[in-house]
Parts: structure tokens; C-alpha cells; sequence
């Protein structure tokens, strides 16, 4: 079994650094406690800087998002290099909420390989809008992960995270089943060994999000085969995100 991994993505939230860093503290002490689990947090880039002083040991940190170049005149955008000079580990890529202000598939790929040339991990988000009774989301869900991955070395596949958020499951508080999760998993192992080879397909961490909070936590993780979780709403409550890092300690 790979070390479970739980990623808190605190979105637009909060809306202070005190308060960051009061939540911050909460998850640290909390990560503490179980160091089989992997913890990571993804803030507002604006507060990186400053709770990077104290991250480290039981929480690495991820930004939201990145620009595809290392630097250049793109306003308003931070690159790759810079969240790796500041020490933080991971960026999220391909979030749902940023495909919908259009971000493709391409974009998603170049900014995957622009993450792993930083030596950082990308956590690639895929996920359907909505499910059919054809089975036509999983050829969506095909293409996300064909496009994602054809440009990257097979040897690199042990560097990316996929997180599986159905985008109907999403802030809704429409969890998928159990079911459903490992039904994907299985599924999303399947496509990258067709397309790339079950050696380089099993060096990928497949992690699953979608309004996992601390009620459905533990049975999604021991059933849904995924090897964690993308928190967005759970993660800025310091009791409910504990339980959901107890939820998948061994
Ligand atoms: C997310 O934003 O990635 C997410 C999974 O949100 P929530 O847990 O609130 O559904």
C-alpha cells in the first residue's frame, strides 16, 4: 500500500493570514499525530511565503496553480520556479474550477511537464461534469488522461498524483459511491496501462475528492481503492480535516 495522501485545497479561503494561520497550526498538530499519512496543504498563493515558515515535516505545501512558462510578461501569474524557490512540493493542476475559465486539456498537459522540469509534483484533477447512463464519461474521462500524460516521460509517472473529482460531487455535497470510486480507480488504471504500460501505469497515485467530509471518509478510503483525498470544503475546519487524515492512518 503507497502512504496515504490527503491534500487540503482551501480554494479562495480564508479570507485573513491570521485566520490561515490559525488553521494552519490546526492541520500541522493534527498531521502530527499521523505520520503514516501524507499531508499536504494548498493555500492561497498570497499566503504561501508566510506559512512556509513553519511548514515542513508533517505538512509540505502546494500552490493552486501555475503558468506553464518559468518566467516571462504574463500578468498576474506566478511560475513553477517561484513556488519551488519558496520550498513548496506539489501544485494543482487541471482543478475544475479553473477548466471552467478555460483551461484545456492542452494547457493541462503544459503545465504538467512545466511542474515536473520545477521538480515539483503535480496533483492532476480530472473529472466529468456528469454521468450518463451510456458510459460516455469514461471516454471523457479517457481523453483527460490520454492528453495529460502522452507528453511526459514514462519515468516520470511516479512524480504525478491524479485526483479523481467528479465535478458534480464538488462543493455539492453529492458524494460518488463507493462504488463509483473504485469502479474509477480501476478504470483509470486500466487507460493508463493501455496507453502506456502497467509498469509505468502503477507508479501513478490516484487519489479521489469530491465533498469528502469526516462521515463518508473511511468507508470511501477502505473500499474506494484510491490511496487518498482532495478536501476542499472539509479543509478549512480543523476537526473535520483531522478526521479525515485518522480516516485513512494505519
Ligand atoms: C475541491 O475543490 O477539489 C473539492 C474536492 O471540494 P469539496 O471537498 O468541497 O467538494
Amino acid at each position: 500500500m503507497p502512504q496515504p495522501l490527503v491534500i487540503a485545497n482551501w480554494k479562495m479561503n480564508p479570507q485573513t493570514l491570521t485566520e490561515a494561520k490559525q488553521i494552519f497550526v490546526g492541520i500541522k498538530n493534527a498531521a502530527k499525530k499521523h505520520p503514516s499519512v501524507s499531508v499536504v496543504l494548498a493555500p492561497p498563493a498570497i499566503y504561501l511565503t508566510e506559512l512556509m515558515k513553519s511548514a515542513g515535516g508533517a505538512v509540505s505545501l502546494a500552490a493552486q496553480n501555475t503558468h506553464s512558462e518559468p518566467l516571462g510578461s504574463f500578468t498576474g501569474e506566478i511560475s513553477p520556479t517561484m513556488i519551488s524557490a519558496l520550498g513548496a512540493k506539489y501544485i494543482i493542476v487541471g482543478h475544475s474550477e479553473r477548466r471552467m475559465i478555460g483551461e484545456s486539456n492542452g494547457d493541462v498537459a503544459k503545465k504538467i511537464m512545466a511542474t515536473l522540469k520545477a521538480r515539483l509534483t503535480p496533483i492532476v484533477c480530472i473529472g466529468e461534469s456528469a454521468r450518463d447512463s451510456q458510459g460516455n464519461f469514461f471516454t471523457f474521462i479517457e481523453t483527460q488522461v490520454e492528453t495529460a500524460f502522452e507528453i511526459v516521460p514514462r519515468t516520470r509517472f511516479k512524480d504525478i498524483v491524479i485526483a479523481y473529482e467528479p465535478i458534480w460531487a464538488i462543493g455539492t455535497g453529492a458524494t460518488a459511491t463507493v462504488e463509483d470510486v473504485k469502479e474509477m480507480q480501476l478504470f483509470i488504471l486500466k487507460i493508463l496501462t493501455k496507453h502506456f504500460g502497467r509498469t509505468a501505469a502503477e507508479q501513478v497515485t490516484i487519489i479521489y475528492g469530491g465533498s469528502v467530509k469526516p462521515d463518508n471518509a473511511a468507508k470511501l478510503y477502505e473500499a474506494g481503492g484510491m490511496s487518498g483525498f482532495l478536501v476542499g470544503g472539509a479543509s478549512l475546519k480543523v476537526t473535520d480535516f483531522a478526521t479525515i487524515i485518522v480516516a485513512t492512518a494505519n
